[in-house]
């Protein structure tokens, strides 16, 4: 049988435990990350949403943001944690993010996202994927090696550089696994080209 894949989890702040409980589902072994030692032999790295501010302090705090520029597995970050990897924080991702970009609490909202058009082997790609945006960012200013894979209003809110997977949304809110399975599916093409 394949060994599981280990993934770690930024659990500093905010949704970690639901990514954790994802990963479990689809049959990966989730690690908690809270200090720099804990992300050697990792297949791969979760950024959780919830609060950029309050991440990037804790991060810088426990020497974890000097850590993961040197990190070199797929990482996968959702909302605050695609927020933290842009150009403006850990520059591991060449986009520069808006913050709140739809508007505070009040627009929190669900939309169906339409992955079918950019991205065919993504899995029953017809089947729309609900998003929960919650005072969710969005991604402006991309450059060239960024793949846009989904939009709202034109603003895009699923994208891929390389080993670098971004949400603006909440996968981790639904039941729907298909972009933990898309990120998990990165993280196997990366660590065969290492092996
Ligand atoms: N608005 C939050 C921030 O700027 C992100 C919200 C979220 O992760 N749900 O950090």
């Amino acid at each position: 049988m394949e060994k599981p894949l280990r993934i770690g989890v930024l659990a500093v702040q905010g949704n970690f435990r639901e990514h954790a409980a994802v990963l479990r589902r689809l049959g990966a072994e989730p690690v908690e990350v809270r200090l720099p030692e804990q992300l050697e032999g990792l297949d791969g790295l979760i950024l959780p949403g919830g609060e950029s501010t309050a991440i990037t302090r804790l991060m810088r705090l426990y020497g974890l943001d000097e850590a993961l520029r040197r990190f070199e597995a797929p990482v996968f970050g959702t909302c605050a944690g695609m927020i933290v990897l842009d150009r403006d924080h850990l520059g591991l991702a060449d986009f520069r993010v808006q913050r709140n970009a739809f508007g505070r609490q009040v627009r929190s909202f669900e939309a169906d996202l339409d992955v079918c058009a950019t991205r065919p082997s993504f899995r029953d790609c017809e089947k729309p994927l609900r998003g929960i945006f919650i005072r969710a960012p969005w991604i402006e200013d991309a450059g060239p090696d960024v793949e846009v894979l989904a939009e709202v209003d034109g603003h895009a809110v699923l994208a891929r550089q390389g080993r670098v997977l971004v949400a603006a949304f909440h996968p981790e809110l639904t039941d729907d696994t298909r972009i933990h399975e898309l990120f998990l599916n990165l993280v196997r093409e990366a660590s065969s080209v290492r092996a």
